[in-house]
């Protein structure tokens, strides 16, 4: 008899991983940081190999933004991108993992500093986050996607617009409720501090900006 697959509870499965992975919920600033740092990374690796391709240090850098006044953070990077297929395999496929791909892709290439290779991190976003928004567009291509979900119930993904190659997510951070605080996660302080506690050796900058928008 034919071997069978396991089937899974999608739904089921990534509310379990949002809620057991990860027993702090700060984590999830390292992991999209980690994310922005593995996407500039992949574009410093293209430009060893690519003489069309010229990496200048100073415009690669990770942006975090807070903003009470929209309870949202924003997490932006200038690095690879993904084009519409890529936000549908690699956020759209939970523990698929492009960074993993990248680096059995790059072998060749020893020294990388690329961190990701689960598939799961991005969904820690979840923890804190009601809405979850990410824009993004390619290296090379001038169409830029916006993909959106609010966890479980699944994503949609449309056509956007975006001046720079890079990601940006924004996160509609949760209410505060009796027992939890999400207010702290718009602080600029507390971003800081998890910010030194996790992202330290992160080797592009991370800059922060309180908006009021
Ligand atoms: P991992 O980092 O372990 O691969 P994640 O769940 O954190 O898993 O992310 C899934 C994939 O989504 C990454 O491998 C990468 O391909 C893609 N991705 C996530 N964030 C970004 C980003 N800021 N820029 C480009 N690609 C990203
Ligand atoms: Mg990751």
């Amino acid at each position: 008899m034919a071997k069978k697959e396991f089937k899974a509870e999608s739904k089921r499965l990534l509310e379990m991983m949002i809620n057991s992975i990860y027993t702090q919920r700060e984590i999830f600033l390292r992991e999209l940081i980690s994310n922005a740092s593995d996407a500039v990374d992949k574009i410093y690796y293209k430009a060893l190999t690519d003489d069309n391709l010229v990496f200048n240090k100073e415009d690669y850098y990770i942006k975090v933004t807070a903003d009470k006044a929209t309870r949202t953070l924003t997490i932006a990077d200038t690095g690879i991108g993904m084009t519409k297929d890529e936000l549908e395999n690699n956020l759209g496929v939970i523990a698929k993992s492009g960074s993993l791909a990248f680096k059995k892709e790059n072998e060749a290439q020893d020294g990388h500093n690329i961190i990701g290779q689960f598939g799961v991190g991005f969904y820690s976003a979840f923890m804190v986050a009601d809405v979850v928004t990410v824009t993004s567009r390619a290296l090379g291509s001038d169409e830029a996607f916006k993909w959106e979900s609010e966890g479980a119930d699944g994503y949609t993904i449309v056509p956007a617009e975006k001046a720079e190659v890079g990601t940006e997510i924004v996160m509609k951070i949760k209410p505060n409720t009796e027992d939890d605080n999400y207010d702290e996660f718009l602080e600029e302080y507390r971003l800081r501090a998890i910010i030194k506690k996790y992202s330290d050796f992160i080797r592009y900058p991370i800059k922060m900006e309180m908006s009021s928008r």
